[in-house]
């Protein structure tokens, strides 16, 4: 049987898709985000093995909670990096009736992926940043992935959840919704758009591990703003409200 390497489990999960979910935090990611809260994550030799059946035996505690739209999601770390384990697992769950979401950066792709997200029933898209070379000074990889799992998810016509981390001095701006917006407007299945103000909770980790924080020195989102820039956002198919 394949197995999976794991980061964390979290339990009662309320921010990681819809619902009540259990949240599996898989080991291992291509990325080195500036803003990363889990550089603990990154590589894929400081998890810990787990199979098929240890993750079931976990999300089947979690159904009596689950309701009609909770389930399971598979975050990370880049939980793609993991694609023939996911697919695997994700057939299972769907055997006892458990639904999955698939928690993704789009800095990873490989034959695998395609089939995660067939499998999946909810894809969360963390976009990092609309620009290329930002894209890149931000995650320190390519673009290219993530326009590969854009063009599987609008095949699959898949249910997809925005995301969006919203850093001081790097896309605090309304040029910046505009090109968000521009970005996915071709989606016709979002059904969430989350724009996240950054935070300094990780720097502690950071300090812990040893690393450098490259963002030291930039300040928290305020609310003020993100609620003005969350205020920008357009659901694609939708016109924007014009000014009186
Ligand atoms: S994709 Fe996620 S886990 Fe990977 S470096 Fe970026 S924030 Fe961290």
């Amino acid at each position: 049987m394949v197995k999976g390497k794991l980061h964390s489990i979290e339990t009662f999960g309320s921010v990681d898709g819809p619902g009540i979910r259990t949240v599996f935090f898989m080991q291992g990611c291509p990325a080195r985000c500036l803003y990363c809260h889990n550089p603990d994550s990154w590589k894929m030799s400081d998890g810990r093995e787990t199979d098929i059946d240890e993750l079931l035996h976990r999300a089947k505690r979690g159904m009596p909670y689950y309701g009609n739209n909770g389930g399971v999601t598979f975050s990370g770390g880049e939980p793609m990096l993991q694609g023939e384990f996911l697919i695997e697992a994700m057939k299972r769950f769907k055997e006892v009736g458990i639904n999955t979401a698939i928690d993704t950066s789009g800095t990873y792709y490989d034959k695998n992926t395609r089939g995660v997200i067939e499998q999946a029933d909810l894809l969360l898209l963390d976009i990092k940043h609309t620009d290329s070379e930002k894209f890149t000074e931000l995650t320190a990889c390519k673009q290219d992935p993530l326009f590969k799992v854009i063009e599987d998810i609008k095949e699959f016509n898949k249910p997809i959840w925005i995301r969006q981390v919203i850093v001081p001095g790097i896309n605090d701006s309304k040029e910046y919704i505009e090109s968000l917006n521009e970005f996915i407007k071709d989606f016709k299945t979002v059904e969430n758009i989350e724009l996240l103000g950054y935070h300094k909770m990780a720097i502690d980790k950071y300090k812990k591990l040893g690393m450098e924080y490259k963002l030291d020195g930039v300040p928290e989102m305020g609310k003020e703003v993100m609620e003005e820039l969350r205020a920008l956002v357009r659901f694609p198919g939708k016109e924007m409200k014009k000014a009186c």
